[in-house]
């Protein structure tokens, strides 16, 4: 295929261009630590996009997405045809400084496709702030914050099993637990929730997220008989197609409501506050990458809307890392980040990102700072897809 538009072009005065000399789409497969266990889902393995993009300076950027069709529609085999038959052609040769303009470019020639579209703004990211030296958060807007206190996604097991992970991930200093819920009998998950704020204490912040797994009628009795947890949020109670519903349960509920799987755009968000909705899950892949994202984020902050900031189930510390440069430039992130690197068995950088004290600093390195191991990419590398 052919792309009808101009080499686009750009003279700045003592600044080189950053010209693409190759894009590959890696396909990964990356195990998880343990099943996630979520409403209608478990997931085992990880089953992502890579995308490296090489200068013609040998500077390499990195990106990555999930594939996720329940969410986005894209399947891992459809991401890797998407970004090297339709947008690898349209990236190579052009300046990655005007990455703005090649990611409207890409979206004038591929509709939706937001997790494709995602792994190559991140790894287009990459290489600009790695080839400049800089953090990649200076590239969106700069620095609220360097560092972001992560949340710990529980549950899915016995109540029992439950409160005794919240017990030990208190203890490795998070401060933010996500329930998950929409799983189990809706008078077990409530109490398992009462349950766990017992033994975690008042100052915990804890949210639901019940990933469209409760009717209407169970979400009431979820959000009556949780009433002593003090829950910050729930999350996508109900299914996206379902919103009148879900605007008569935003007017009576006692928890504030949260909308992640029925919001992938600008305009969603709006929809979504008109009716009573008081937050939104921001994910890279949902919205198609960083731009998009910060512009959502911006949205939110006019209307009043609170964000969780979060990657999807699991991600690598490349996506990680971005989402908490993401997170670091975003002016409110009351509702919590959540970095998914930590459910995975195996990562593909040299040096993992870390918890200290209960929060996780930017790393020091350009770029979303860290050294990706391309030699554990090779081992992760799905060859059957490649
Ligand atoms: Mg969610």
């Amino acid at each position: 295929m052919g792309f009808e538009d101009p080499s686009l072009t750009l003279s700045i005065a003592g600044a080189r261009p950053i010209v693409i000399k190759r894009v590959d789409a890696i396909p990964v497969a990356l195990p998880l630590s343990q099943p996630m266990k979520m409403a209608h889902l478990t997931i085992t393995t990880a089953d992502n996009l890579l995308v490296r993009i090489e200068s013609e300076d040998g500077v390499v950027g990195w990106g990555e997405a999930a594939s996720a069709p329940s969410l986005t529609g894209e399947t891992q085999a459809g991401m890797v045809a998407t970004v090297r038959d339709w947008m690898a052609p349209a990236l190579i040769g052009q300046d990655a400084r005007l990455r703005a303009a090649l990611m409207r470019r890409l979206s004038r020639a591929v509709y939706a496709a937001t997790g494709s579209k995602s792994a190559i703004e991140l790894a287009l990211t990459d290489l600009v702030a790695r080839t400049l030296c800089v953090p990649m958060a200076l590239l969106l807007g700069g620095l609220f914050r360097d560092s972001v206190e992560p949340m710990w996604l529980l549950g899915g097991g016995s109540a029992d099993k439950t409160v005794e992970e919240a017990r030990r991930k208190k203890d490795e200093g998070y401060t933010f637990f996500k329930l998950k819920a929409g799983i189990r009998p809706v008078e077990e998950e409530a109490a398992c929730a009462v349950a766990v704020r017992r033994a975690v204490g008042d100052a915990m912040k804890i949210c639901a997220d019940a990933n469209s797994g409760f009717t209407a009628a169970s979400a009431r009795r979820y959000i009556a008989q949780s009433t002593d947890a003090s829950l910050l949020f729930l999350e996508q109670a109900l299914p996206a197609s379902e919103l009148d519903a879900l605007t008569a349960l935003a007017r009576e509920s006692a928890i504030p409501l949260c909308s992640d799987q029925s919001v992938h755009s600008i305009a969603d968000i709006a929809v979504h506050a008109d009716r009573g909705v008081r937050g939104v899950a921001l994910k890279l892949l949902k919205f198609g990458g960083i731009e998009p994202t910060l512009k959502a984020a911006a949205l939110c902050e006019a209307r009043g809307i609170n964000m969780v900031i979060a990657a999807k189930i699991a991600e690598s510390s490349i996506a990680s890392a971005a989402m908490a440069h993401v997170a670091c430039a975003v002016p409110l992130i009351d509702w919590g980040v959540s970095l998914t690197h930590v459910y995975l068995a195996e990562d593909v950088v040299k040096t993992k990102l870390v918890m200290r004290d209960g929060r996780v600093a930017l790393p020091d390195g350009p770029g979303f700072g860290l050294t990706v191991d391309e030699a554990a990419v090779e081992r992760c590398r799905v060859r059957a897809l490649s």
